[in-house]
């Protein structure tokens, strides 16, 4: 049967990069070597990482100013980088979930955090908006999509001091005015490969300003000066996330995935918002277009279980939501094709038929 990926991370990845990273494990490039066995300082290897950074400036309109990293960690290394490399008095931080907790904890080792917004009165079920942002902040982090609930910021703020963003989630998944931000960073396993590889894109300018000394491996700095080659970046992981970003181009960029992504969350929000069985837990105009989250409707609650079971023998995969939401999670990727959000609402409508 036809599985339906709607896993939250890792998740779904275009055929194209599995397949290519498939034949590249057993000989990459034509050198009758395997991409798990060669040297990450080998000229082939080296041109796939300076594909994929060319890709990623090319499709996010990376201006010049800024580095592009490839790094190890997952974003949750981010959350202490970060402010070990900016934090020198006092950040600011949106808390719009646990993503944003997490970030906000580690800040705390390093300075003075102030929490400039908060959705944590309605379990984050919406983004905060028209904040005051203090001008004496070394930086403003906020999470811009949030994957555990739903939610999305969906546009740029404006930012009178740095802006840092976690866009683990809804990278690439719709255009970005980088020039907003002094750094974007997320983990690649939502959105542009598989677990291991995390992107960081930095305005160079922000760097070298804190007063305490860094580990090597934490000096953004010297991934820069070496190209992401500081140490042993991770090889294989590299080499899918470029291929997805090819596969990415090839969709015709990042607007045009995001008119795909906007027809494929409608759909589905649409059917949530129709069908009697499910409610939407996100505050409408919030509403993410990565991670779609719903639950059964008051008087349907006990359904839940039975509900998951069926769309499991329909083949729907990974629907489950996150425990501190509960219901479900449809997370719809770029990578997720259209048919997949059809047969999850074909499979609402069949289970409405058959219990409201
Ligand atoms: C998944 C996720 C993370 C954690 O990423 P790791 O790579 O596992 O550390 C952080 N932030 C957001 C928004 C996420 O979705």
């Amino acid at each position: 049967m036809k599985k339906h990926n709607f896993y939250a991370g890792p998740s779904i990845l275009p055929q194209v990069a599995i397949e290519k990273a498939a034949q590249a494990i057993f000989d990459f490039n034509g050198t009758g070597v395997s991409l798990l066995s060669i040297s990450h300082r080998t000229k082939d290897f080296e041109a796939v990482v300076g594909e994929a950074e060319s890709l990623f400036r090319e499709l996010l309109g990376i201006p010049d100013g800024y580095k592009v990293l490839f790094l190890g960690g997952g974003a949750s290394t981010q959350f202490f980088e970060v402010p070990y490399n900016l934090l020198e008095k006092k950040a600011g931080y949106v808390n719009t979930g646990v993503w944003s907790k997490k970030a906000i904890k580690e800040a705390r080792l390093f300075g003075e955090v102030e929490v400039v917004a908060s959705s944590e009165d309605r379990n984050f079920t919406y983004i905060p908006k028209d904040f005051a942002i203090p001008a004496d902040l070394d930086y403003l982090h906020i999470t811009t999509n949030n994957t555990i609930y739903g939610t999305e910021y969906h546009s740029d703020i404006d930012s009178p001091v740095p802006l840092v963003a976690d866009m683990s989630s809804d990278i690439l998944s719709r255009p970005v005015d980088v020039s907003k931000y002094a750094m974007i960073y997320g983990g690649a396993q939502k959105n542009v490969g598989p677990a291991g590889v995390t992107f960081v894109i930095v305005r160079e300018e922000i760097l070298g300003k804190v007063s305490r000394p860094l580990p090597s491996m934490v000096d953004y700095r010297n991934h820069i000066a070496n190209g992401s080659m500081f140490n042993t970046p991770p090889v294989f992981p590299i080499f899918v996330m470029n291929e997805t970003l090819k596969w990415v181009k090839q969709m015709g960029g990042v607007e045009a995935l995001h008119a795909i992504n906007r027809e494929k969350a409608a759909l589905l929000y649409d059917e949530i918002d129709r069908n009697r069985l499910f409610v939407g837990t996100a505050a409408r105009e919030d509403r993410s277009l990565m991670n779609i989250c719903f639950v059964m409707a008051p008087g349907y609650e006990e359904l839940a279980a039975e509900f998951l079971e069926f769309s499991k023998e329909r083949g729907m995969v990974g629907i489950k939501g996150h425990r501190l939401v509960g219901g479900f999670r449809a997370s719809c990727y770029n990578a997720l094709p259209r048919e997949s959000v059809e047969a999850l609402v074909a499979c609402m409508q069949e289970f409405e038929r058959l219990k409201a």
